[in-house]
């Protein structure tokens, strides 16, 4: 039995396991050929440093516990004292066994003391686990703690730290308190940025692009087509991927360039959006809504997506509670062709106050969101840009069209929160 071991008979039998290791390099030879030899044996050896690993944290634990950890010098720090007496922590890893050790006291904590234990958890991604189970613990409803516990400990076991920051927006759609997804986006969105070019004299120049979700769900649906391997005549194409979609880039902008002044008749990069409609309607938290296409994992938040689903650029297919589809995008959801050209002579550009974006580069916006159920008709449409399209949505302004002398045209109520006056009104109106 393990627990019945003394200390002494511990370190003898971690010596004989380095004996074991010390000598194998002279005998992989005898290992035999096929049938996982090789394989099982460095799955055994992994396993052993994992335990090494558990093992350390739980030494350095209990060494903090009983405040040894300074070898009588005060100005050493737990950092410092396992640097020293674990050498190999000098490479990196001190301060994260330092921090994991701290958390593992915690109650809270035990399924993550529980992972790094049977060796599933290691502890450079334990200790993401932690940092990021922390961020998140105040952004949550109540309860939800330990499943996003759970959720975090499963995506760093599977995929290490990266996977773990990657399931944030999911957690967060589906456990997060209201508008928090969103808010997180919001202020995602104020990153985003491309550098100038650097020219290091080669021929060639260098950016930095940063996007948000958004756009990062716009940019992939886009070049995915383009950046496909494209054969010549039957000639395998040898062009690496990120060759082909920096190329894919340029392409897509040569083509906006060229489209100039008509009606696109392809559809926009097209996203298709599956959401559960009870969050696209309440427009709240839990908007767990998955950006189709190669691009399966993006969470996108509910007001962007009612955004979003007032242009043609997205599909949304709505699920019912059941995960049955409810709504494969109203058929008259989108302003046709002929529309959007009378569309456009009617506003003639952004019909925000004082912009003066063209029409092409423009938006058909539902005046009454096409979420909330209003029509694909003219007369609850509205031309704006992308950049005031985000700000009516965001800030939820209403609009109408006017019957002036000079022809119809759009004011906007840019009162905070006017478009949900407008809807109260309706509803008020015809009651559902
Ligand atoms: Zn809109
Ligand atoms: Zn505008």
């Amino acid at each position: 039995m393990e627990g019945s071991l003394t200390v002494e008979q511990r370190r003898e039998q971690i010596a004989a396991a380095r004996e074991a290791l010390a000598g194998i390099d002279g005998s992989l030879w005898q290992v035999p050929g096929g049938g996982g030899g090789l394989a099982g044996l460095l799955g055994e050896v992994d396993a052993l440093g994992s335990a090494c690993e558990a093992a350390k944290v739980s030494i350095v634990a209990e060494a903090m516990e009983r405040g040894e950890t300074s070898d009588g010098a005060a100005a050493m720090t737990v950092t410092q004292w396992v640097r020293h007496h674990a050498p190999s922590t000098r490479a990196g890893g001190a301060g994260q066994l330092v921090a994991v050790a701290q958390e593992f006291g915690k109650p809270v904590n035990a399924p993550v003391v529980q992972a790094v234990r049977a060796g599933v958890l290691a502890v450079r991604s334990a200790a993401v686990v932690l940092a990021e189970a922390d961020r998140l613990r105040p952004l949550l409803v109540d309860g939800a703690g330990p499943p996003v516990l759970a959720g975090l400990i499963e995506m760093a076991a599977q995929h290490g730290p990266r996977g773990c920051r990657m399931v944030r927006p999911a957690l967060l759609a589906r456990y997060g308190q209201d508008g928090e997804l969103q808010t997180q986006q919001d202020v995602a969105r104020r990153f985003v940025s491309l550098s100038q070019p650097v020219e290091d004299g080669t021929g060639t120049a260098e950016y930095r692009l940063v996007l948000d979700v958004e756009g990062k769900a716009v940019l992939e649906a886009a070049l995915g087509p383009l950046s496909a391997p494209r054969p010549v005549q039957g000639e395998r194409d040898l062009r690496a991927c990120d060759q082909r979609r920096g190329e894919a880039l340029v392409e897509l902008v040569r083509r906006a360039v060229a489209a100039g002044e008509s009606v696109g008749t392809n559809p926009k990069a097209q996203l298709i959006v599956t959401m559960d409609w009870e969050s696209l309607t309440a427009g709240v938290r839990g908007a767990g809504v998955t950006v189709g296409g190669s691009d399966t994992g993006t969470v996108l938040a509910p007001e962007t997506v009612r955004r979003l689903a007032c242009d043609a650029s997205v599909v949304p297919v709505v699920l019912g509670s059941e995960g049955e589809v409810l709504d494969q995008g109203r058929a008259v959801r989108f302003f046709t062709p002929a529309q959007t050209r009378r569309l456009w002579l009617r506003d003639g550009g952004c019909t925000y106050p004082g912009c003066s974006m063209p029409p092409h580069w423009t938006d058909a916006h539902h005046l009454v969101h096409w979420a909330d159920f209003g029509p694909s008709d003219l007369g609850n449409a509205a031309l704006l840009c992308e950049r005031h399209h985000t700000i009516v949505h965001s800030r939820r302004y209403a609009g109408r069209v006017l019957q002036g002398d000079a022809g119809e045209r759009v004011e906007w109520d840019r009162t905070l929160g006017s478009y949900d006056q407008l809807l109260a009104r309706r509803a008020a109106k015809e009651p559902a």
